[in-house]
């Protein structure tokens, strides 16, 4: 674990999140600053950096948090409107925490293309 890393503390329990659903390789918990109706992100809870970075060291870790995030999409009935997930990388893909997260937007209708 990183312990200067937001989310690795998060994932440690060090710091509180409204966690949706967890088991040992991943969890989903809601964003703290919601871009939609429903946002959610989805870590790996082994410190990895980016998604580049996740590619290089084992890409089926970014395939679970996938699957884990439209899964839950299913269950929680938000597939039938549909949603949006997002993966921001580096300086100008707007990434500002340092440790791979999926987000899942829904519950409005999304422009196209982002800004
Ligand atoms: P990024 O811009 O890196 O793709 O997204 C980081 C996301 O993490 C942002 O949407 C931001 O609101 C969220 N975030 C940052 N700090 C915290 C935190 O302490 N708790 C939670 N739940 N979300 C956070
Ligand atoms: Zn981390």
């Amino acid at each position: 674990m990183a312990s200067d890393c937001i989310f690795c503390r998060i994932a440690a329990g060090e710091l509180p999140a409204d966690v949706i659903d967890r088991c040992e390789d991943w969890m989903i918990f809601s964003d703290i600053a919601p871009a939609a109706p429903t946002h959610l992100l989805a870590i790996p809870t082994r410190h990895v950096s980016g998604v580049a970075a996740a590619a290089d060291d084992n890409p089926a870790q970014i395939a679970d948090l996938v699957g884990a995030l439209t899964l839950h999409a299913r269950r929680a009935g938000i597939e039938e409107d549909g949603y949006r997930l997002v993966i921001n990388e580096g300086r100008d893909g707007a990434q500002t925490v340092p440790h791979l997260h999926i987000h899942l937007l829904a519950g409005r209708r999304m422009d196209w293309p982002p800004g």
